[in-house]
């Protein structure tokens, strides 16, 4: 092989060739370096290995190990393949490969060959297909794995973790010299962390248990500093901007709590003070304010749009869906009813003349608060003199999209709203640039929740408790999820349930059907038809999840209730009970394992949305709650948000003080770091230097 750089595509790599490199872009391994960095997902312990007489033949992972008794071959076929016979002593097994003909020189009769994977039966015959193998011992007796350790890696396609820890091993003894060092010796000693080198070594092929804890720490650490870098640069880019100073007076104050017909709990208070006091800011303000559904985060929001209007700026309120968007908006118009603030609605389905009007309006400053969603980002939209941005269920959004609407050269303060509890460790994360607000307690007056789950098998009992419920005025939300890959099966899943429920069980009421794929009109008029009551119950799709707001509805099924996640969960269960009368939600399930079992059982036993969300993230680990990418930061490979969370504390503290002594980057020993940095964020997020 020529000698490989680290941009040297896995392509040339000897034994990969184009085939199997396209195999491993899909896994998005393009170079030598990437391949690096494609850890195992794990280890199997040779010692774990079990005796063949105790397989099954039904195993999904089993990991054997014996000696090479017979090997056979049949090139011609047309599937080649090579096979051989291996024997523990308690039984033996058959091992096939197809398209293997590279074993013939690894696998020889005599050998102590190590095999896991599937195990399946074959005429009456236990085999296993494509195991990953490692040869523990040659035909002498002689020891040659090093290791303990059988990697695992994350497989794709035809591209089995076998495969992939050959190229591995092939690349590993040159590349490894070509790691450079990202840190000098006396920074890793005072923190404890192994040479990047090593570690990326030992990643791949550890010595032991220990060695490779090491190395994983290390890595994690790496993961979680450059994220941390790219959540500082963020901050430090929006918060170096000039930003309009909004200032409060006792006066103004007066004026806008005056608009809301009750006042506000001591948490909205509390939280407002702590906006306040970061408005009248000359640098703008960064603030997530968290809140469970109906803790009156509109209204602190709103308190704040209208402390900007009153300093003569405008304000602008995103929500990430039309439906959301147009219920601020109404709810806003209503309490500024009879007021001298010219609020708007901008939305992508507007046009023509009412679209013009709103435009004209933010460019010459006469509208002064504008209620929308991303069309509010359009090129065509400029403002007068924007001073607040106002940002509801930012996870929809993403720390990038963020990065465009401030990049139009305007410095507005900003604010997230979110009803997802988001647990600490996450905070940190995902809204690292973020201060943090939270709004710990509901306004006074409203009625109980109670949850309940139950077997989708006993499903027949719901619907006369439902029957009762709607004949006695109340309204219901019946919940199906994305059942279908496809949107289109998705609208015949709801489809199919609203017309057996009409045609069945629900024969006597007025139902009506909401989803995702319907045209915004439709789902206005079908919403308009359920809010004044003309529609009974609402079976829909996962679009009520944020925001809706109908008194009257104190009803909740939610179907399958085990594909959906706590957190989300509860917010669906947050769209009721928000009248002064008790709610019931029942959550139908068949939860197949116990993990879902006590999922579910958290929701029946809590209302408390920050314990439901810690609890979310303990059972299910960080990964399906917030996945990082969806908020426009980089996937983490290696780190795990819960259990390295003191060490993503470690890495973020560093981050910052380095990018305080040197927030481009510049320092010679920092080039490595600056190249991994632009590697991991690429062009998305732009080197100080540069913004
Ligand atoms: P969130 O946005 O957090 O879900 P909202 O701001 O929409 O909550 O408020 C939910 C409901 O509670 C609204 O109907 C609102 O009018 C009402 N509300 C908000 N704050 C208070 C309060 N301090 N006292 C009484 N009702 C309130
Ligand atoms: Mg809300």
């Amino acid at each position: 092989m020529a000698e490989v750089q680290l941009d040297t595509p896995v392509q040339y790599v000897k034994g990969v060739g184009p085939v199997r490199a396209q195999q491993l872009a899909a896994l998005g391994v393009a170079t030598v370096e990437d391949l690096l960095t494609y850890f195992p997902r794990r280890f199997d312990l040779r010692r774990q290995t079990q005796p063949i007489q105790t397989l099954r033949g039904d195993e999904s992972n089993a990991t054997v190990a014996g000696t090479v008794e017979a090997v056979s071959e049949n090139r011609f076929a047309q599937r080649p393949i090579f096979q051989c016979t291996l024997d523990d002593g308690t039984g033996f097994v058959l091992c096939k490969w197809f398209h293997a003909p590279y074993l013939r020189d690894a696998i020889k009769p005599g050998l102590v060959l190590a095999v896991s994977g599937k195990v399946s039966v074959y005429k009456e015959t236990l085999q296993f297909i494509h195991p990953m193998h490692q040869v523990l011992y040659d035909a002498d007796g002689k020891d040659l794995s090093k290791d303990e350790l059988l990697p695992v890696y994350p497989a794709g396609g035809k591209l089995t973790s076998g495969i992939i820890a050959r190229i591995v091993q092939k690349v590993l003894p040159q590349a490894a010299g070509l790691i450079r060092p990202w840190f000098d010796e006396a920074y890793l000693e005072k923190r404890g962390l192994m040479g990047r080198a090593r570690a990326v070594v030992a990643m791949h092929r550890p010595e032991d248990k220990d060695e490779w804890s090491a190395a994983r720490r290390r890595c994690a650490y790496d993961e979680c500093f450059l994220m941390q870098m790219g959540v500082a640069m963020a901050r430090v880019r929006a918060v170096s901007r000039p930003a309009y100073p909004l200032a409060n007076s006792p006066e103004i104050d007066r004026r806008i709590r005056a608009r809301f017909p009750f006042p506000m709990t001591p948490a909205q208070d509390r939280v407002v003070g702590e906006i306040v006091a970061d408005l009248a800011g000359e640098h703008p303000a960064n603030r997530l304010i968290q809140g469970d559904v109906g803790s009156g985060k509109t209204v602190v929001a709103l308190y704040a749009a209208l402390l900007a209007v009153a300093n003569g700026k405008q304000a602008a309120i995103m929500a990430p869906t039309e439906i959301l968007a147009a219920q601020h908006y109404e709810k806003i118009r209503a309490y500024l009813a009879g007021s001298r603030v010219r609020t708007e609605l901008l939305v992508g389905g507007q046009t023509g003349g009412d679209r013009r009007d709103v435009l004209e309006g933010l460019a010459d400053g006469s509208v002064n608060l504008v209620v929308g969603t991303h069309a509010l980002l359009g090129e065509a939209v400029r403002f007068a003199n924007l001073a607040l941005v106002v940002v509801d269920e930012q996870h929809k959004f993403g720390v990038l999209q963020r990065t465009t609407i401030r990049g139009k050269g305007f410095a507005p303060h900003y604010l997230v709203m979110t009803a997802t509890p988001i647990p600490r460790t996450l905070a940190m994360t995902v809204f690292g640039d973020l201060d943090v607000s939270t709004i710990d307690e509901l306004p006074p007056g409203r009625g109980k929740t109670l949850t309940r789950c139950i077997d989708m098998s006993r499903l027949e009992e719901v619907w006369p408790f439902l029957g009762r419920k709607l004949d006695a005025g109340q309204q219901a939300y019946l919940i199906y999820p994305l059942v279908n890959p496809s949107p289109q099966l998705n609208l015949m899943a709801a489809q199919q349930a609203y017309d057996e429920l009409q045609a069945g069980p629900l024969k006597k009421y007025r139902l009506g059907l909401i989803h995702g794929q319907m045209p915004a009109a439709a789902k206005d008029q079908v919403m308009a038809d359920f809010r004044a009551g003309r529609l009974q119950a609402l079976v829909a799709s996962v679009v009520v999840e944020v925001g809706l707001d109908v008194a009257a509805a104190n009803v909740m099924l939610v179907m399958h209730a085990e594909r959906f996640g706590l957190a989300q969960l509860h917010q669906l269960r947050g769209r009721i009970g928000r009248g002064a009368s008790d709610a019931v939600c029942i959550l139908a399930a068949t939860p197949r394992n116990p993990v879902a079992q006590k999922r579910l059982a958290v929701l029946e036993a809590s209302n408390d949305g920050f314990q439901i969300a810690e609890e979310d993230l303990r059972l299910r680990g960080p990964g399906e709650l917030f996945g990082t990418r969806q908020h426009g930061l980089p996937e983490l490979k290696v780190a795990d948000l819960v259990e390295d969370y003191e060490l993503l504390r470690l890495a973020r503290r560093d981050a910052w003080e380095l990018l305080r002594d040197d927030p481009d980057l510049c320092a010679p020993h920092h080039q490595q770091l600056r190249r991994e940095f632009l590697k991991m964020y690429g062009a998305s997020m732009p080197l100080l230097g540069g913004a």
